[in-house]
Formats: structure tokens, C-alpha cells, sequence
């Protein structure tokens, strides 16, 4: 089955709660195992400053379903979680981003693989080589060395609020 990472993020609501139901909810999917997730992380606000801090993870998943079919699924369970959509990188309950479709690249409309802002953001990528650290990044190379091209900052990994799902 192919492999995706799903980048989870939230600072609205209970964040850490609210990634640990969405890791549940993903677990869930049809036609998908959750292989593994990483830890939580801390993390500041990307965009609009004066918002909560962010706790961020990220998870494999095995699935059959289709590209768009996954993010129809994903988007679903946004909008479970009561997510309003407003200010470009505005407050949330939950973002769900599509990282990775196994070694694919796409770019429909609604949907770019790899996700653009994976290869410049310290709270995907560090989330991403715990789980994976010899992932590639089709267009962009080995995930190690996207990695030591970008500071840690102040990104902080969090204990587990409860035991791991997976
Ligand atoms: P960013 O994508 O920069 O992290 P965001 O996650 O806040 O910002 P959203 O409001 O969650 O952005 O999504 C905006 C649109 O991005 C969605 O409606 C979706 O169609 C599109 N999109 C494109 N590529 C992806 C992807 N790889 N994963 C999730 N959504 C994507
Ligand atoms: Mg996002
Ligand atoms: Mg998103």
C-alpha cells in the first residue's frame, strides 16, 4: 500500500487534544493503517503573530484511497473538529496538510504534493525525520539535508499528553 505523511497542527481549543482525536480519527480512515506518528511538538505561529502558539506532529499512513479522496477524508475531519476557515494561516482547531503521497508530485487546483511548504518549515520537517529519517522529497532530495538547512528555532518537543496510538 502506498505511504502519505499528514502534517497535524492546531492552537485553538485544547491543541494537544485535539491532534491526539485527530491521530484517532485518521487510524479510522477506510482503506488505511496509521504505520506510526511522531511526538508533539511546540511550535510558533506561522503568518499572523498574534495567535496561541501551535502544537504540531506528523503521521504515516498506509492507504488505498486516492489523492483527492484523501483530502476530501482529511478536510472532513477539519470540519469535525470545527475548524473555521478565516485569515490566511489564521487560529485553528485542526489543519490537516498532505506532506507527502508516496513518491508522487502533483499539481491539481486543490492539491500540491509534496505540500509547498515542506521543505522550509521547521515543524514539519523535524516531526517527519523522527519517523522517517531517510525519507526523499521528490524534487527536493534527501529529507536529512532539507533538514540541516533549517534551524530547529525554537521548536520543542512536547511529552505525550497520553500513550501513543500506534
Ligand atoms: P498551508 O497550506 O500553507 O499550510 P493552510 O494549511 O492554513 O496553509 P488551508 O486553509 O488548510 O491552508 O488549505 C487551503 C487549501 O489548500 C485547501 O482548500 C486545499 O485544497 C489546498 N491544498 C493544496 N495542497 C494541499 C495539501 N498538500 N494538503 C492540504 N491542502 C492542500
Ligand atoms: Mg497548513
Ligand atoms: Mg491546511
Amino acid at each position: 500500500m502506498p505511504v502519505v505523511h499528514i502534517g497535524l497542527g492546531s492552537n485553538l481549543a485544547g491543541p494537544a487534544q485535539q491532534l491526539q482525536q485527530a491521530l484517532g480519527e485518521l487510524a479510522a480512515l477506510p482503506e488505511s493503517h496509521l504505520r506510526r506518528h511522531s511526538r508533539l511538538y511546540r511550535s510558533d505561529p506561522l503568518g499572523p503573530a498574534e495567535q496561541p502558539d501551535y502544537v504540531n506532529a506528523v503521521a504515516a499512513l498506509e492507504t488505498t484511497l486516492a489523492p483527492l479522496a484523501l483530502l476530501d477524508a482529511l478536510q472532513a475531519i477539519e470540519a469535525d473538529h470545527q475548524r473555521v476557515r478565516g485569515e490566511r494561516w489564521g487560529p485553528r482547531t485542526l489543519d490537516l496538510d498532505l506532506l507527502l503521497y508516496a513518491e508522487q508530485r502533483l499539481d491539481l487546483p486543490r492539491l500540491q504534493v509534496p505540500h509547498p511548504g515542506l521543505p522550509l518549515r521547521n515543524f514539519v520537517l523535524y516531526p517527519l525525520f523522527e519517523i522517517d529519517p531517510q525519507l526523499t522529497i521528490p524534487g527536493h532530495g534527501p529529507l536529512a539535508t532539507l533538514l540541516k538547512q533549517c534551524p530547529r528555532g525554537t521548536l520543542q518537543a512536547l511529552e505525550m499528553p497520553t500513550e501513543p496510538l500506534v
